[in-house]
């Protein structure tokens, strides 16, 4: 039988994911076998999904983004989901989760691997609900042949809520918002009519042979995360935490790789304690946050609730962010809802970056700070997050070819412009040719995901969408 990653890993073996991981990363191939083996990093690669161009989620490593995708009952169509696919990879994603559950889920999820260069993540559980009349009826094979068809198809990491005990459901009673993971709250209603243990934990040692034999990534689901605030850090979330704990120790010893989700909404004070809680109880495990929201007041703005909270895991030490768009809590996002959660995500993963010191991770910053200060409006847009937003947002005044060389833009006006102002003040004193050092991307630490225009995804190397949809969005660069 082949060897996973962590298998490999653990043997001295340096494979080819690794050393392209290396050169991703800026870091040197034996610091990325290493974290590998002790399990302080994970390399979401199932051996059947062939587009993959391999990236690895750890605290260590330059934080990741996950773009949810993926349709409900109401709205399903193949083409659709592909557009929502190249939006997420197009905007930044490192890895996106397909959360269908409706329409032909099969072929959705398989054109989804087809064509991802970025790990594909899913929840068996959304599946196997579909096939039956009442959740009650889910049966420990109909979840076992759920998730092994989706490790054949080349899903490279599923979220297994297998940390939900019978014990812990009444320490959730007095919960302002009781259970709000869609696969805790199936899984409680499941071990409440059947009263037996969620089929998950006990058939977990079985779910690590099919994940052994495709090489599938845990990441293991926080069904009791809190909903709001006030249900934050309570002794549900904790007990469900320490399962996850033992659950990661039996993955690991049985060789497969593991990743931990964590919550969801937490006060700003206590998101770091969360993220130390989690690194302990794990034993280090990659931590996977939702977010978290840091109020519960904002619906219609929770990526930007969210991503104040995420900036803060990220800084604290989580390793993945799963993006929160605007539409959280209200509706199912469309193209442009991915984009503003992935810009709002992509910050907070590099605003942690910064914060937490990762090699290089500034130098973006400092890049453009000097095209700024330089008034090359041309290289500011280039360097920016969303190069075509800031170039649209500029030109909506000032459009023309001569602007983008202009000592001012239409925010002060040109008398009122500090920058110029400075800069004059600068010049007689004869300052300004010692300022003019610039900052070289191309010899940077900073890894790829840390450069700009959107992270690290080479769009070259991506294996093409249908041509009917790389004209409708008129990507001509990808
Ligand atoms: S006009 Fe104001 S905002 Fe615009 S470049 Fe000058 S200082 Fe910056």
């Amino acid at each position: 039988m082949s060897k996973t990653q962590l298998q490999r890993a653990r043997n001295g073996e340096l494979t080819s994911e690794m050393e392209r991981i290396a050169e991703r990363e800026n870091r040197a191939p034996e610091f990325v076998r290493e974290q590998v083996a002790n399990g302080q990093a994970v390399i979401p690669a199932n051996r059947g999904h062939e587009a993959l161009d391999p990236m690895i989620i750890g605290r260590e490593f330059a934080t990741k983004v996950n773009a949810n995708i993926g349709n409900s009952e109401t709205t399903s169509d193949r083409e659709g989901e592909l557009r929502k696919l190249h939006a997420a990879i197009h905007y930044g994603a490192d890895t996106v989760m397909d959360l269908s559950t409706g329409g032909t889920l099969d072929e959705i999820r398989e054109t989804n691997v087809e064509y991802s260069p970025v790990p594909v993540g899913t929840v068996p559980i959304y599946e196997a609900v579909t096939l039956v009349d009442d959740v009650a009826d889910l049966t420990h094979e109909l979840l076992l042949d759920v998730i092994e068809k989706q490790a054949r198809q080349g899903v490279d990491y599923m979220t297994i809520h297998a940390g939900v005990l019978m014990e812990h459901l009444p320490l959730t009673d007095g919960r302002k918002t009781g259970i709000v993971s869609r696969g805790g709250s199936i899984l409680a209603k499941w071990m409440e009519e059947n009263g037996m243990q969620n089929p998950l934990y006990a058939s977990f040692e079985e779910i690590c042979d099919v994940f052994v034999e495709h090489d599938v990534t845990f990441s293991l689901g926080d069904g009791l995360r809190p909903g709001c605030l006030a249900d934050a850090c309570d002794e549900a979330q904790f007990a469900e935490l320490e399962t996850l704990g033992e659950l990661t120790r039996t993955a690991r010893d049985r060789g497969v790789q593991v990743m931990v989700e964590g919550p969801g909404h937490v006060p700003m004070d206590e998101i770091e304690m969360n993220v130390e809680r989690q690194q302990e109880a794990c034993d280090g495990a990659p931590f996977y946050v939702l977010g978290p929201l840091v109020t519960d007041i904002a619906p219609g703005y929770d990526h930007i609730t969210s991503a104040i909270g995420a900036t803060e895991a990220a800084r604290a030490g989580a390793a993945m962010l799963c993006y929160v768009t605007p539409k959280e809590h209200l509706g199912l996002p469309d193209e442009d809802d991915v984009r503003d959660g992935l810009a709002a995500y992509r910050i907070a993963a590099h605003a942690g970056d910064v914060a937490s010191g990762l090699p290089g991770a500034r130098d973006w910053d400092d890049a453009l700070s000097e095209a700024r200060y330089e008034f090359d409006w041309s290289r500011q847009f280039d360097l920016a997050l969303d190069s075509e937003r800031a170039r649209e947002y500029h030109d909506q005044t000032l459009p023309g070819d001569n602007y983008k060389e202009a000592r001012f833009c239409s925010m002060c006006g040109v008398e009122f412009c500090s920058m110029r102002i400075d800069q004059d003040a600068r010049e007689s004193d004869g300052e300004m040719e010692s300022l003019r050092a610039e900052t070289d991307l191309d010899e940077s630490l900073a890894a790829d995901v840390n450069l700009p225009p959107t992270g690290l995804h080479d769009t070259t190397a991506v294996p093409k969408l249908p041509a009917f949809l790389r004209r409708e969005e008129g990507h001509a660069d990808d």
